[in-house]
């Protein structure tokens, strides 16, 4: 008869052991991690509006995103999501789980060391103390052995460290195989010098064959969005629900949001297919019925969108309201795109930048008398931007007048080989052409600016030949920095200036929508060269948020592939109007001169012109005859060339 003995202690030692590397050899469990969290997890009251037992149906979408990380097929997983969709729950239960039932080191960064402090302290905390099974675990921190801190906790088989994303040395912890990245769009672009904060983060888990990678984030500005890129590349799940009405699936979207007379209480969404109008209730019906459909090739990387419209926790009437609150501002908009719709935001051009609008604009100059002229009558000074190419130089000339009110003269491209000679000999004319004034003086331009970035050597050789005339080599600086530097630059025997390109691109940008002729607007001639291409080159820039160490920053960028030679041109041509400020030209006080001079000839248009002689190319403009000597090129006064 077999009689239950107590073995002997190295036999039971002997048990435990092999119990241990039972445990540890042990397959992952069989639970998903919505299994896991319905069994398992309770909700807290501090950090909860519904504390006490999950239920991953309260929001059926979360099912499938949780149990992405328990599929021993995917690798990464990717949120793409509005906020109030119970995102933070979500990484909650990944964290629980794998405390509980994979025990792994893990790595959750957050976008600073403090807010991964108040995560840690806030919703890792009361979930630990609150959820059974993990009781004991994860020792509390007060506790004077526990050896846990805020940012770092023990628990047999792993540790959860917690890092900011702004912490090089927070992120370069030991090896991972559980990387959680909260909130990747408020990152910095590197984590101090060391480089993008979540390659440094994913870099821990390269060791690991079983690695888990988790995204999570609110997306922020197209084309400048981590979570976008990173859904991009991923198999692109879109969550589909079924109308109750005619049973056809479809993904939710702002545009069947409907309303009637701006009274968000009458909000409903109506089923794109049959029409019928959901009220809240049918909505949620509808999303615990819905299922997650990939809208490309899964490659290890699961990849979920969410906006706000799937929510339990938001009503359409709240949604609504918050739409119209949002139509105040382009800010506002912004933050409903991103935060309620879970998209990026396109920054978008006004109307009138619109390059087919500014091409209807263009003007065929005239003088009072309605006479065609190359130079208006209120233009003060003139100045020319160059951009060198290999095949080709362009150049816009541009005429000034009374509060930087412009007019462009003509858009010249002068083609061939810009390290032969010949086309620098054509560039030279171009910049030496006298202009002529409808009141019968003549123009040459007082400043110009080439790009030195391409091909130095042959710029330098060719401001040899313009000594005294106001040509700069000039290289364009992005950033906070002045348009026309204080003092030139040296590098290997080249002089050249630095040029602020921002400020002047953020002028023209706003330049461009001026509808009204007066300060600031930009005229433009009607000529063979201001063509649609020429519109849509000066506006293939666009301004973008991008977050550098943390801090949001506006850099100007251009469309994939675009040409913007046309906004190289005028932008430096501008800044030539900033190297005369620089050498004490008085703009307005410039017109006003010409004014006071006109009145006080006392003649009349057709008697100056009548009376003014042509200047041959390349000689000064001689002094209309019955005025003092000096007046003829006073008018340019000491900015004559
Ligand atoms: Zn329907």
């Amino acid at each position: 008869m077999f009689q239950y003995q107590t073995p002997p202690i190295a036999l039971r030692n002997l048990q435990a052991a092999s119990q241990r590397a039972a445990k540890l050899w042990a397959p992952p469990p069989d639970l998903t991690i919505s299994e896991w969290a319905d069994q398992h997890r309770q909700l807290s009251a501090e950090s909860s509006a519904e504390p006490g037992q999950w239920y991953t149906s309260r929001a059926e979408y979360q099912r499938g995103i949780m149990d992405a990380f328990s599929d021993a097929t995917v690798q990464d997983v990717v949120v793409m999501s509005s906020a109030q969709v119970g995102k933070t729950e979500i990484l909650n239960n990944v964290v629980a789980y794998f405390v509980d039932q994979d025990p792994s080191p893990m790595l959750c960064v957050q976008p600073t060391l403090e807010m991964g402090e108040a995560w840690s302290k806030d919703r890792l905390a009361p979930m630990l103390r609150d959820t059974i099974c993990l009781r004991g675990k994860v020792k509390d921190p007060r506790s004077r052995d526990s050896g846990n801190t805020l940012l770092h906790k023990i628990f047999p088989g792993g540790h959860i460290t917690v890092a900011g994303s702004n912490s090089a040395a927070s992120l370069a912890s030991r090896p991972i195989r559980i990387v959680l990245c909260d909130e990747v769009d408020r990152y910095p672009a590197s984590a101090g010098t060391e480089g993008d904060p979540v390659n440094l983060a994913l870099q821990r888990s390269a060791n690991f064959w079983n690695r888990k990678h988790g995204l999570f984030s609110t997306p922020t500005i197209k084309d400048a969005s981590r979570i976008e890129a990173a859904y991009r590349d991923s198999d692109q799940r879109r969550y589909a629900v079924p109308c109750g009405d005619c049973g056809e699936f479809q993904y939710l979207s702002w545009g069947q949001v409907k309303y009637q007379d701006d009274d968000p209480a009458t909000a409903a969404y109506e089923c794109q297919f049959c029409k019928a109008r959901w009220n809240d209730g049918t909505r949620y019906r509808a999303v615990r019925l819905g299922r997650w459909q990939p809208s490309a090739p899964f490659n290890g990387t699961a990849g979920f969108h969410l906006n706000a419209i799937y929510s339990p926790w938001v009503s359409l009437s709240s949604l609504v309201k918050d739409w119209f609150a949002a139509q105040s501002s382009p800010e506002r908009l912004k933050t409903f795109v991103n935060t309620k719709l879970g998209e990026t935001w396109e920054e978008r051009h006004e109307a009138q930048t619109n390059p087919q609008l500014l091409l209807s604009r263009c003007e065929a100059y005239a003088d009072e008398d309605g006479a065609p002229t190359p130079v208006p009558e209120r233009v003060v000074i003139l100045t020319a931007g160059v951009d060198i190419q290999a095949d080709r130089i362009e150049a816009e000339v541009i005429g000034w007048g009374r509060d930087e009110e412009s007019w462009s003269l003509g858009y010249f491209v002068i083609p061939g080989d810009t390290a032969r000679t010949e086309v620098w000999r054509d560039l030279d004319e171009l910049l030496s052409r006298v202009w002529d004034h409808p009141l019968g003086l003549k123009f040459r331009l007082h400043a110009a600016c080439i790009d030195r970035s391409y091909n130095d050597a042959m710029v330098q050789r060719f401001l040899r030949t313009t000594v005294n005339r106001r040509v700069f080599a000039i290289v364009g600086r992005a950033g906070a920095v002045p348009i026309w530097p204080r003092k030139p630059s040296h590098a290997k025997g080249s002089v050249f200036y630095l040029v602020g390109i921002d400020a002047i691109k953020d002028a023209i940008g706003a330049r461009l929508r001026l509808a009204e002729h007066g300060p600031g607007y930009m005229h433009f001639a009607i000529g063979p060269n201001y063509d649609l291409d020429h519109f849509e080159q000066l506006t293939a820039e666009r301004k973008f948020t991008v977050y550098h160490h943390g801090f949001p920053r506006r850099e100007w960028r251009k469309k994939e592939g675009a040409r913007n030679e046309a906004l190289d041109c005028r932008v430096y041509g501008y800044a030539a109007l900033h190297a005369l400020y620089a050498s004490g030209l008085r703009l307005n006080a410039e017109s006003d001169r010409l004014g006071r001079m006109l009145a006080q000839s006392g003649r009349t248009r057709a008697e100056v012109q009548a009376a003014a002689p042509a200047a041959g190319p390349g000689e000064p403009p001689p002094p209309p005859p019955r005025s003092t000597p000096a007046r003829g090129p006073r008018i340019i006064g000491r900015f004559a060339l």
